[in-house]
């Protein structure tokens, strides 16, 4: 279920020791998805409440009492604010009241970070430490708090008492309160190097013939190529997608969640819209594109992805949705495609 804390991947573990070295209360890491917010943000709380540190201000040392409470998920120092959803895909335990009613199906597990759970989160902050190394609050995806959530956040960031530090890791971060950012110390991921990813890939068992085109299908984010990996994304049906579709074969995207296909499809819409504009195509090889069609239809065809993006998570009817995805992208790469 969770990984020994000390295991960073290689490209994150540069920006752990700039973070520890400048002991800042509140950080707000950022960056594109995929290259390991959530990773970083958790080691930097692992880091923060850990009792032996590889060196004073250091690292985690993966195996003092309260490095083994963050691995099971028990904590006492350690409050993680993330949707419901997100804490059940990334094991964290939900509160006795919310998981009984989303096993009685009273309602659906959030995709938000919920108003109640900062409540008890700012409650959390004014406690004292249980195992008097200060308190962390983890707040993931940042931006997946509304505005309530967000100002109930910031009092306590505007007012920090005692000994908590605060953590936040976002994917958007343009989409929070302006207060919120500037209350906190910003670092910026960096994007990991091809080489030091396709060896990560390699480490977490995915065959190294097929890191390299994940890889490009995940657009350089590691974390997605791994989870396209164990979703079953063949490297091989990745790279017959684009041809596949633009002869209108459904069976390209059969094996695709809605939402899974939707994001496929900007993908291969990006890579055309580069490809016309003299471009490199980033998560397609050039080779297995067709020719670019008018970037009217590009951009006309991309507006309509977007708006199916905001549908595809409940769609009406899945089938018929992937069917009119494909009828779409099939008339859009087949209408008056450019000379070469
Ligand atoms: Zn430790």
């Amino acid at each position: 279920m969770s990984e020994p804390v000390n295991t960073l991947t290689p490209w994150l573990r540069q920006p752990l020791a700039e973070l520890l070295r400048q002991r800042g209360h509140a950080w707000l890491l950022q960056g594109p998805s995929g290259i390991g917010q959530y990773e970083l943000a958790l080691a930097l709380a692992a880091a923060w409440l850990c009792e032996q540190p590889v060196e004073e201000g250091g690292a985690a040392c993966g195996h003092c009492a309260s490095c083994h409470a963050i691995e099971v998920r028990t904590h006492a120092d350690l409050c993680v604010l993330m949707p419901e959803v997100a804490m059940q895909e990334l094991g964290w335990p939900l509160d006795e009241k919310a998981q009984s009613d989303i096993d009685d199906k009273k309602r659906k597990a959030s995709r938000e970070i919920r108003v109640e759970a900062m409540r008890d989160a700012v409650g959390f902050a004014q406690r004292t430490s249980a195992r008097g190394r200060g308190k962390v609050v983890l707040v993931y995806p940042a931006e997946r708090m509304n505005t309530i959530t967000a100002n109930a956040l910031l009092k306590t960031l505007e007012e920090p008492v005692g000994d908590v530090r605060f953590v936040l890791a976002s994917e958007a971060a343009w989409q929070l309160l302006p207060t919120i950012r500037s209350r906190c110390l910003g670092f910026t991921l960096p994007w990991p190097e091809t080489a030091e990813a396709e060896a990560w890939l390699a480490a977490q068992d995915v065959p190294v013939a097929d890191a390299a085109q994940l890889l490009r299908a995940a657009g350089g984010r590691p974390s997605d190529a791994l989870r396209l990996a164990r979703s079953g994304q063949s490297p091989k049906a990745w790279s017959l997608l684009p041809k596949a579709v633009s002869r209108g074969d459904v069976g390209a995207l059969a094996d695709q969640a809605p939402a899974q296909a939707v994001v496929s499809l900007q993908k291969l819409c990006h890579d055309l819209m580069a490809v016309g504009h003299g471009a490199e195509p980033r998560f397609f090889d050039a080779a297995d594109l067709p020719p670019a069609p008018h970037k009217l239809a590009l951009a006309r065809w991309s507006k309509s992805l977007a708006a199916a993006a905001r549908t595809a998570e409940h769609p009406f009817n899945a089938g018929l949705m992937l069917e009119a995805l494909v009828s779409e992208a099939r008339s859009t790469l087949n209408s008056a495609a450019r000379r070469p």
